[in-house]
C-alpha cells in the first residue's frame, strides 16, 4: 500500500479529499491533500459553482488529531469564488468548519472533554491554549445546537448565573421537563427575559432566522390537523392538541394562537421581579413560581446577617479567640445538617449549646429549609408556611422579619412552585452543575464561550467522540 492511500484511510477526511505527501517537519506530520470535485461550494451556505475567482496564494492549515506522538497539520491549496449572497470566500472543505484551523474531528474531541474534565487536562493533553478552546466550543454549539429545542416548553426557569467576576451574569432559561438548559444570554434581568420571549416568537414583522413557510404555499391532500389552545381552556390543557380542520384559504389565523410562548403553564424565578414582569407581559396565561432554591438562599443570608453581626460584637469586645472561633462557624451554619463534616457538627452542638441569636437564626433558617423537604402535599406545606411566617414576624431578628416579609409577598408563587412540582432538588442540582461549568468557564475571553460551554453541558446536545461519529465502535 502507498503511503498516501495509507494516510487518507487513516485520517478520514471525507470523500473527494485526496493525500498528496505526507512528509515531517519538527514535531509535526505534516500532510498535503486536495480536492478532488471541480465544483467550489461556499462555507456559508452551500452555494456552488464551477466558476473560480483565483486561488490563495497560501495552503491553508488546519491541526487534525494526533498521529501517536506527533502532531498532525493538514495543508491545502484553496480556490475562491464569488457567491451572490455572500461575496468572495474561499472554497469550503468537508473536513473543517468555516474558518477554523481545526478540522472537525479534532473540535468534537476537544467539545467532549471540555464538558467533562478540567482546563489543565485539555491544555495538557491537546496542547491548545484555554482561548482556542473557548472558540472551538463556541463554533460545536452554534452547529450542533437543535433549533427545535424551544418548542413544546411547557414549564420552564429563569435565572441568572454570576460569570468571571461580579456584575457579570448570563441568563438561563431552564426546560423543567427535560432538566436541561434550553436558552441563554449575557446580561440579566427584565431586558433578558424579553430577549428570550423575542426569539421564542419572532416579531413576523421584523425578518426572522426561522424560516416561515410562505403563505401562498400550494397545499396537497392535507393532513389532519391540530389545534392547540391558547390559554386555560375548560377541556384541553394548555399546550395539548386537538383535532381541527384546515382554514379556508385567504383567511388568517391570529399569530397568538400559534406563539410558542402561550404553551408556556409555569415559569419560575427569583423574587427580584424583573422576570416577572417579562413573563406577564409576554405569556400572560403561565403561572409565575418562585423557585424554592432561592427562598433558601435569602434564608441563608439572613442568618449570615445575624452571625456576622455577633462576630463584629465579639471582635469589639476585644475577646479575639471566641471571634476567631465563630468565623470558622460558618460553614457549620449554612451548610445543611446532614452534609456536614464531623468537625463542623462539633462546632453546631457548641453554638446550640451557647444558645443565643444565632443559634435561634439557625432554626429559623432550618424552618425554612423544612417547607420544601420532598414528599410534603401542598396542604402540608400551606399550613408550614403560614405558621412560618407567624414566626418570622416574632423573630425579632431584623434580617428574619424583613425574610418574613419578602415570603409573604410572594406567598402564592412558592405555593404555586410547590403545586407545579418545581421542588427545591430540582432546580438546585441543575443550578449546582451550571454553577460548576462556568468556574471552569472563567478563562474563557467572552461571555459566548462561556454560554456555548453550559449549553454543551447541560442543554439538549449528545455529543461524541471522533470515532464515534466515523462509525467505529467502541470497546
Ligand atoms: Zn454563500
Amino acid at each position: 500500500m502507498r503511503v498516501t492511500t495509507a494516510f487518507s484511510r487513516l485520517l478520514r477526511l471525507g470523500k473527494g479529499v485526496l493525500v498528496k505527501k505526507v512528509g515531517f517537519k519538527g514535531d509535526t506530520v505534516v500532510v498535503e491533500v486536495a480536492l478532488r470535485r471541480r465544483r467550489l461550494v461556499c462555507p456559508e451556505c452551500g452555494y456552488s459553482t464551477r466558476a473560480r475567482k483565483d486561488t490563495r496564494p497560501e495552503n491553508s492549515v488546519w491541526r487534525h488529531l494526533d498521529l501517536g506522538v506527533w502532531r498532525l497539520e493538514l495543508h491545502c491549496r484553496r480556490r475562491r469564488l464569488v457567491c451572490p449572497e455572500h461575496g468572495a470566500r474561499t472554497e469550503a472543505v468537508p473536513f473543517a468548519r468555516p474558518d477554523s484551523e481545526f478540522t472537525r474531528d479534532f473540535e468534537c474531541l476537544v467539545a467532549w472533554l471540555a464538558t467533562r474534565t478540567d482546563k489543565t487536562t485539555i491544555k495538557r493533553m491537546l496542547r491548545i491554549d484555554w482561548r482556542t478552546v473557548g472558540r472551538i466550543i463556541k463554533r460545536v454549539c452554534d452547529e450542533e445546537l437543535d433549533p427545535d429545542r424551544l418548542n413544546d416548553l411547557f414549564e420552564l426557569g429563569i435565572d441568572e448565573v454570576s460569570w468571571k467576576r461580579q456584575h457579570n451574569y448570563l441568563t438561563l432559561v431552564a426546560d423543567h421537563q427535560r432538566r436541561c438548559v434550553a436558552w441563554g444570554c449575557q446580561g440579566k434581568g427584565e431586558n433578558a427575559a424579553d430577549r428570550f420571549f423575542v426569539e421564542l416568537d419572532p416579531d413576523p414583522a421584523s425578518p426572522s432566522p426561522s424560516p416561515q413557510p410562505p403563505a401562498s404555499q400550494p397545499r396537497e391532500a392535507p393532513e389532519p390537523a391540530i389545534m392547540v389552545p391558547f390559554g386555560p381552556c375548560p377541556t384541553v390543557p394548555a399546550g395539548h392538541g386537538v383535532p381541527a380542520a384546515w382554514l379556508a384559504d385567504g383567511s388568517e389565523l391570529d399569530p397568538q394562537l400559534l406563539a410558542r410562548a402561550s404553551k408556556l403553564r409555569a415559569v419560575s424565578m427569583d423574587m427580584t421581579g424583573g422576570y416577572a414582569a417579562s413573563t406577564r407581559h409576554y405569556a400572560p396565561q403561565a403561572t409565575i413560581c418562585i423557585d424554592p432554591y432561592h427562598v433558601v438562599q435569602l434564608a441563608n443570608q439572613a442568618l449570615d446577617e445575624v452571625r456576622r453581626g455577633y462576630w463584629n460584637e465579639l471582635r469589639s469586645l476585644a475577646d479575639q479567640d471566641a471571634a476567631r472561633r465563630f468565623k470558622d462557624a460558618r460553614w457549620a451554619l449554612l451548610k445543611a445538617p446532614n452534609k456536614l463534616t464531623d468537625k463542623q457538627a462539633a462546632t453546631l452542638a457548641r453554638l446550640k449549646a451557647a444558645g443565643g441569636e444565632v443559634w435561634r437564626a439557625y432554626t429559623l433558617k432550618e424552618a425554612v429549609r423544612a417547607i420544601f423537604q420532598p414528599g410534603l402535599s401542598l396542604e402540608d406545606v400551606t399550613i408550614l408556611i403560614d405558621r412560618l411566617l407567624s414566626r418570622l414576624a416574632r423573630s425579632r431578628l431584623k434580617p428574619f422579619t424583613r425574610l418574613g416579609k419578602t415570603i409573604r409577598k410572594h406567598r402564592d408563587g412558592i405555593l404555586a412552585a410547590i403545586r407545579h412540582g418545581i421542588n427545591q432538588g430540582r432546580t438546585e442540582a441543575l443550578n449546582n452543575k451550571v454553577r460548576l461549568i462556568t468556574r471552569r468557564a472563567y478563562g474563557f475571553h467572552s461571555a459566548e464561550a462561556a454560554l456555548a460551554l453550559i449549553m454543551l453541558t447541560c442543554g439538549p446536545i449528545t455529543l461524541h467522540l471522533p470515532h464515534e461519529l466515523h462509525g467505529l465502535c467502541a470497546a
